[in-house]
């Protein structure tokens, strides 16, 4: 049986989440226990700098829903006017062979995702105000003024679904929400059953039998 956890991450659009995920997993980089991140698939062109397989895999609409229609996908979801989903196969294999994997997807999709499977750890990631994502959005640089407009419009309706998520996060200030995002990650790598066998081999080195259930 594999102990690998399923993250799920969601925010408003400009909250700062990429940047976020790109810092904490380099801080973690080398490390057994770095989550793999989920390359969803999606329908939007890509921005300056992004790159296919990389940021997304980046696909007709016609590839998309033929994907779609073909059950490709662990969830999926129209975001902003343009459609975006999680190919299982990026998921399934990784949690059977004990890799945790981190999803960075929107709410609708995160609803599918723990309805499907209500152990994922569910984590939010706040703007500290309206106007400061509306800032975050504009300085960005990579939206026109109708998209940032949708972007806004829609971070209402992510706010309000954000009640169901576990974790909260901020995102004041840069360091500190790593700092929160990393430990996060950090303490699912140290649940005790996900140190087995290792732990088990220690206490076995003092030649101490495995306990019975009631015995002591
Ligand atoms: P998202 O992935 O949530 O859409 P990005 O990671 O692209 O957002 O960040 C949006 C903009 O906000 C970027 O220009 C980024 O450099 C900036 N940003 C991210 N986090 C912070 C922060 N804590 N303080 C100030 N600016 C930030
Ligand atoms: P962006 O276009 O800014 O990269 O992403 C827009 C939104 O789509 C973000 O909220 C992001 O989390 C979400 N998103 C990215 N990939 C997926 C996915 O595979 N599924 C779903 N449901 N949302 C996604």
């Amino acid at each position: 049986m594999s102990y690998a956890t399923l993250f799920v991450i969601s925010a408003p659009s400009g909250t700062g989440k990429s940047t976020l995920i790109k810092s904490v997993l380099a801080t973690l980089s080398g490390r057994l226990d770095v989550p793999h991140f989920s390359v969803s698939h999606t329908t939007r062109a890509p921005r300056t700098g992004e790159v296919d397989g990389r940021e997304y895999h980046f696909v007709s609409r016609e590839s998309f829903i033929d994907m779609r229609a073909r059950e490709g996908f662990l969830e999926w979801a129209e975001v902003h006017g343009n459609l975006y989903g999680t190919a299982a196969q990026e998921v399934e294999p990784r949690l059977q062979a004990g890799r945790d994997v981190l999803l960075d997807i929107d709410t609708q999709g995160a609803a599918q995702v723990t309805a499907r499977r209500p152990d994922a750890v569910t984590i939010f990631i706040y703007p500290p105000s309206r106007e400061i994502l509306e800032r975050r959005l504009r300085e960005r640089g990579t939206e026109s003024e109708e998209t940032v407009q949708r972007r806004l419009a829609n971070a209402r309706r992510e706010l309000h679904d954000s009640r169901n998520y576990q974790y909260a996060i901020i995102n004041d200030d840069l360091e500190r929400a790593t700092d929160e995002l990393r430990s996060i990650f950090l303490s699912w790598g140290v649940l005790r059953r996900r140190r087995l066998p290792k732990v088990e081999g220690i206490i076995a080195s003092f030649s101490i039998a495995p306990s019975v259930p009631g015995g002591h």
